[in-house]
């Protein structure tokens, strides 16, 4: 059995006084960048780094850029339709109308109407 004490330093009560370590993080820059489903990402990059151009949109996988107003890829995109314009291009007014009071009467089936 040597001599000596090897597990220095682990006895209960006996740690040296020093002040805790402090964690320091290094320096970063917030960039944040858009896609053309305005989606906002913020990233931290370290503040010395060159920010990259584009940033993949976590959300929706499409490049982001840096110009809120001018998204990568808008130019490309097909003009926004809602739902509704959809809906419309597959059914006519009475169509719809139809499907309407339909699912109205339906819905007063089940509340006992
Ligand atoms: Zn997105």
């Amino acid at each position: 059995m040597p001599n000596g004490n090897v597990i220095r330093g682990s006895r209960i009560g006996s740690a040296p006084e020093r002040p805790p370590e402090r964690y320091e993080p290094a320096p970063r820059q917030a960039v944040t960048y858009w896609c053309r489903n305005d989606h906002r990402v913020e990233i931290l990059i370290a503040a010395e780094a060159t920010a990259p151009p584009l940033w993949d949109c976590p959300r929706c996988g499409l490049p982001a850029g840096q110009d809120a107003q001018n998204p990568p890829g808008r130019a490309r995109a097909e003009p926004y339709k809602s739902h509704l314009a959809y809906v419309k291009e597959r059914r006519t007014d009475e169509e719809g109308a139809a499907l309407l009071a339909e699912a109205l009467a339906k819905l007063r089936r089940r509340r006992g109407r």
